[in-house]
């Protein structure tokens, strides 16, 4: 048995294998990418807790001497066993390395590939269906945010995909689908665009924000920035029946519904839901890069066809 070998058993480490499902439910914990293993990074010691490892199976390391230069290398056994399973689980294509998420992300971090997505829902026990609401990323996604994200802007947009399938779901809508949910909250830093509200699950999973398409999915359209706004639920809801649309300018305007609402509707306590839309000069927040603001050609095509005027 070799050196290392010798010291995982008399420490009684954790099997390889259960280090690699470990990193997967941690990679779906941390929405699909977490840091290389360096030392002192938070998710070596979090992987750590898991396992509840003692201080001395922490603190293990492994001395080889460099005969030639005659010094001795010191690597943590922990850090090491971290680094064989990922790196396994990469030779398996169920997780990218950092040197290959680095050139989407300009971040040195391992990132779950779509099989790896589905391996962790297994582990999990969550149903193949969720897939698509859950904010996980996966190589593949976050490819699809790149080119999202990178689009040139015509000037002469067209919102609508006519050749758009809105029914059938294959991994490739599923991917796209995701893609676009993906690009559009974190372009809004992941703020609602009316009332800037930001919030997530207590385990701060799901995101309470939505990317909401100005031209309506049903009405086939477009999948990527020009076309998405990031709403949170209860505007999403009133920008897609139509309370409310944007101007040219992004400023906010109301439907004149609102002047013929009895007293007690979209009251919240002493918040009226309707009035505080209905400001003079309330303009949206947009992404700071200007690239990537929705095309006015899309809310044009709201303001005609969904808004309530
Ligand atoms: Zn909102």
């Amino acid at each position: 048995m070799s050196y290392e070998g010798k010291m995982l058993e008399d420490l009684k480490m954790p099997s390889r294998k259960e280090v690699e499902q470990a990193l997967l439910i941690s990679l779906f914990k941390h929405n699909g990418v977490i840091k290389e293993f360096g030392t002192g990074e938070e998710i070596v010691n979090e992987i750590a807790d898991d396992f509840t490892l003692t201080e001395e199976q922490r603190d293990a390391y492994l001395e080889t001497i460099y005969r030639k230069e005659n010094r001795v290398k010191r690597s943590s056994l922990w850090n090491r066993l971290l680094f064989r399973a990922a790196d396994n689980l990469a030779k398996e294509k169920i997780v990218c390395r950092p040197s290959q998420t680095f050139i989407l992300t300009n971040k040195k971090e391992w990132m779950l590939t779509e099989t790896g997505f589905d391996e962790a829902l297994k582990l999990l026990h969550i149903p193949q269906e969720q897939k698509d609401n859950l904010p996980v990323k996966s190589y593949e996604v976050q490819k699809v945010i790149n080119k999202l994200t990178e689009a040139p802007r015509p000037i002469d947009y067209f919102p609508i995909d006519e050749r758009k399938t809105t029914s059938t779901v294959t991994k490739e809508i599923s991917i796209r689908k995701r893609g676009f949910r993906q690009a559009v909250i974190e372009a809004y830093d992941f703020k609602c665009a009316v009332c800037g509200l930001k919030l997530y699950s207590p385990n701060k999973i799901i995101w309470e924000v939505e990317a909401a398409h100005i031209v309506p999915h049903s009405s086939k359209g477009k999948d990527d920035l020009l076309n998405g706004i990031s709403l949170c639920h209860l505007h999403h809801w009133a920008f897609d029946v139509g309370w409310f649309s944007f101007l040219d300018d992004y400023t906010i305007t109301v439907s004149v519904a609102a002047n013929n609402l009895q007293s007690d509707y979209g009251r919240i306590g002493n918040y009226n839901f309707i009035e505080a839309l209905n400001q003079p000069n309330l303009k949206l927040s947009l992404p700071i890069n200007e690239k990537i603001y929705h095309h006015i050609n899309s809310i044009k095509w709201h303001r005609k066809n969904i808004f309530n005027k």
